[in-house]
């Protein structure tokens, strides 16, 4: 475990988007990985999954305050979380800036045709090279599709760990694109689900809204963050 955290990326948020920007500027291909206790839970368990944490080609950086806080117990300088959802935004912000082209793949269709209509309204200049909803069964066929637009942003909205599984699984074939698995990150920008309100982003308990809104969440919880919180107190 504490491989993948030597791995995670330690400096502040602003530098990571100031990488990202220039990253996307200059075509240079780039895979996020927003590593939280699940995503490090399962790969535990997963080879598939720790050989991705691991791999140099991945960017991984510190999602959920359970990593921020694990990381100081074990010793770990990580600064402050970055989330998916905050990722998701800047992205579409250097997108429409620099008239970049994106592929929006996952969640359900209604959540994908709200979306379309925010980024026409919202950033007029960032071009939608296509989209797929996240419930056709055949999702390696969706990749071929992709690989053909050459999109420069491909936004894979399934969740943990599938996102990341496919994102890997079919990374080669891209010469470009910033790839970033983003959860539940649609059914938020599409206006269709809400983000917590700043008073529980500020004070570290995003997690706690979201179990509040949605109870069932509760059993994935407890079998990812807790037992992880477990795990790395008994390495310490
Ligand atoms: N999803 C999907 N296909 C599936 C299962 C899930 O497109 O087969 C979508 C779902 O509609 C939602 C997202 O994946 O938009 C997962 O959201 P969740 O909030 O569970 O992700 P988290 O942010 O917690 O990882």
């Amino acid at each position: 475990m504490k491989r993948i955290f030597d791995r995670i990326y330690k400096k502040d948020t602003n530098s990571f988007y100031n990488l990202l920007k220039n990253n996307l500027k200059t075509d240079k291909k780039m895979f996020i990985v927003t590593a939280n206790p699940e995503t490090i839970m399962i790969s535990e368990k997963d080879e598939e999954m720790k050989k991705m944490l691991l791999d140099d080609n991945v960017t991984l950086v510190p999602d959920g305050i359970g990593i921020v806080k694990a990381a100081k117990m074990i010793n770990c300088d990580i600064k402050e979380r970055i989330t998916g959802i905050d990722i998701a935004n800047k992205i579409l912000d250097y997108g429409d800036e620099l008239n970049k082209s994106i592929y929006l793949f996952g969640s359900k269709q209604e959540v994908i045709d709200s979306m379309k209509e925010v980024l026409n309204s919202k950033y007029p200049n960032l071009v939608i090279a296509g989209s797929s909803n996240g419930y056709e069964k055949n999702k390696d066929e969706i990749f071929d599709k992709i690989v053909e637009v050459k999109p420069d942003i491909i936004l894979v909205a399934l969740g943990i760990p599938l996102q990341e599984k496919l994102i890997y699984k079919h990374l080669d074939k891209f010469d470009k694109g910033i790839f970033v698995g983003v959860g539940g990150s649609f059914d938020v920008i599409s206006g269709h689900k809400k983000r917590a309100p700043k008073f529980f982003i500020k004070l570290n308990l995003e997690w706690l809204y979201r179990i509040l809104k949605e109870p069932k969440r509760i059993k994935r919880f407890y079998n990812s963050n807790i037992k992880f919180l477990i795990k790395i107190k008994k390495e310490m």
